[in-house]
């Protein structure tokens, strides 16, 4: 029930003022998020390509972490002699890593040169995590790393000294290339199954932090109000048994309880009634209570110290 990433963005940036520097910034993370999906489905189906006869696994989307230090690693393909760490990013332009600095910066169409985070200091950085998780769990596997580029508008100009960087197509061949420099194990190590399972059991869910605390946005900037999904105007009432825009006269009797779900994207949770009463605009506390209900919210404390939260 909980709102994707997309989804929370979306919930949020209707309810900015259009042109605002928060929703002109959430509108880039927005993007940038659809972008990295994107990428990531991308990169996925090029893997049809690794034909591996000799075994291997591939886990995608990782979610680990080890003591206080969390990760998520796009995929992470495990073979008898090397496990390698794969991050994909979607940035399209003509893309620089200066050495000597270890910036990284795009220049686009116009000229326009952005830097931004150096994509392979992390993939230093998730190998270094890897290597540690493997000896926390007694996993005899080196560890490597490849940095992916999957946007078509894409060119890479210099590339990094410490990861080995590609462009999506040439994917497959560079695996294959890491693979090859290791040597075969010659003590007898866990099976790829068993270091499959152990990593599979061990994901740990990525806390997403609501949106007002992670952009600094204030809530007095946010309308008020249940959006309609068709006109996209916070105009939706309650009228007779159903949930009606004024605006279209969309009748969606979803509505009440999305905007609920975005209450807690923006704000987390756990949230009282009276939350959603301010944010909503609808006035009966039954209404409100009746909604949470019915929707399967789980419940804790009494009466008016009623808190909700998603299961
Ligand atoms: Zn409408």
């Amino acid at each position: 029930m909980k709102l994707s990433r997309v989804e929370a963005l979306q919930g949020a940036i209707r309810r900015l003022k259009m042109g605002s520097p928060d929703h002109l910034f959430l509108e880039k993370e927005l993007f940038n998020t659809e972008a990295g999906i994107r990428g990531e489905q991308r990169l996925r189906k090029k893997f049809i390509e690794f034909y591996f006869p000799e075994g291997y696994e591939i886990i995608w989307n990782n979610c680990l972490s080890l003591n206080q230090w969390p990760v998520q690693i796009d995929g992470l393909l495990l073979t008898e002699k090397v496990a390698i760490i794969i991050e994909s990013k979607n940035i399209s332009g003509e893309l620089y890593f200066d050495n000597d600095t270890r910036e990284f910066y795009r220049v686009d169409a116009t000229g326009l040169k952005t830097v931004m985070d150096n994509p392979s200091i992390q993939v230093e950085k998730h190998i270094r995590f890897m290597k540690a998780w493997f000896a926390a769990h007694s996993i005899q596997l080196p560890v490597d790393g490849l940095l992916v580029f999957t946007s078509k508008q894409a060119e890479l100009k210099t590339l990094p000294q410490n990861i080995r960087t590609c462009r999506h197509h040439h994917m497959i061949e560079l695996l294959f290339k890491i693979i090859k420099e290791y040597k075969p194990p010659t003590n007898l190590r866990s099976s790829l199954e068993y270091t499959k399972n152990l990593i599979e059991s061990n994901q740990t869910p990525f806390v997403q932090k609501p949106i007002l605390v992670q952009y600094s946005i204030k809530t007095e900037l946010l309308a008020r109000g249940i959006f309609c999904e068709h006109c996209d105007t916070p105009t939706v009432v309650k009228h007779l048994r159903s949930w009606r825009c004024l605006q279209c006269g969309l009748v969606d009797n979803h509505s009440p309880v999305r905007a609920i779900l975005e209450y807690i994207s923006l704000f987390g949770g756990p949230i009282s009634n009276q939350n959603i009463r301010d944010f909503t605009g609808i006035k009966d506390r039954h209404a409100v209570k009746r909604l949470l209900t019915l929707n399967d919210f789980e419940k804790t404390g009494q009466k008016r110290h009623s808190k909700y939260s998603l299961k």
